[in-house]
């Protein structure tokens, strides 16, 4: 799953996208509101965390766009305005949560893990596949209902993969849905959670079409 980080803050913007990023999540980071919009017209976020006081457009009036566009992604207020009105108004532009600041990077994570499987529905959101079967909110897989211990990246790559079943995704396609940007990625990191995955899953699970990329499989 991928969140947007809209911080003008330089730490705490480094905290949370490390804090978000540990917890599995790809996290692209912008630090103006003007950045923001453009990134969020992409469309690709399952989640924003969001400041107020941006520069060059405030956090409230991205937020009140996004709405009046019909955009109803789960979007998380942190911020160190703490009047009650600052709160109501957050809420009524339409965020679905509020945190102030300073916060504690395990109770921001847990309320983003939250609003996103609210967002889903109050079941449980499950990927199945063959034996396998993904919970993406609580990042959790199980094989033929075992559990299966995965990494945070390890996590994101089988979940790319099983987010279109059977389609052959190409190495460059799985970077992009498992890395946020400007994360450090090594020249083979896929190929070594994919190695891993296939250790841990059994290798019938997951084929490499030769040049083309991986898929899942039924095994
Ligand atoms: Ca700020």
């Amino acid at each position: 799953m991928r969140i947007l980080l809209i911080e003008d803050d330089a730490m705490i913007g480094r905290a949370v996208r490390q804090g978000l990023a540990q917890a599995g999540f790809a996290v692209d980071w912008v630090t103006d509101g003007r950045a923001a919009e453009l990134s969020l017209a992409n469309g690709v976020y399952d989640l924003a965390v969001l400041d107020l006081g941006l520069p060059k457009k405030d956090g409230m009036s991205i937020l009140t766009a996004l709405r009046a566009m019909g955009n109803s992604m789960p979007v998380l207020i942190a911020s160190a305005r703490d009047t009650v009105r600052d709160r109501i108004s957050g809420l009524e532009a339409g965020a679905d949560d509020y945190v102030l600041k300073p916060f504690d990077l395990d109770e921001l994570v847990a309320r983003v893990r939250a609003l996103l499987r609210r967002h889903v529905g109050s079941g449980s959101p499950l990927m199945c596949f063959g034996p396998l079967a993904l919970d993406p909110v609580r990042k959790s897989v199980t094989r033929n209902g075992a559990p299966v211990e995965l990494s945070a990246k390890e996590f994101a790559v089988l979940e790319a993969l099983m987010q279109r079943p059977g389609a052959v995704l190409s190495r460059e396609k799985l970077e992009e849905s498992v890395y946020g940007w400007g994360e450090e990625i090594g020249s083979n990191a896929i190929e070594v959670h994919l190695h891993h995955l296939r250790k841990k899953l059994g290798s019938a699970l997951i084929k490499n079409v030769r040049g083309v990329g991986y898929r899942v499989t039924e095994g």
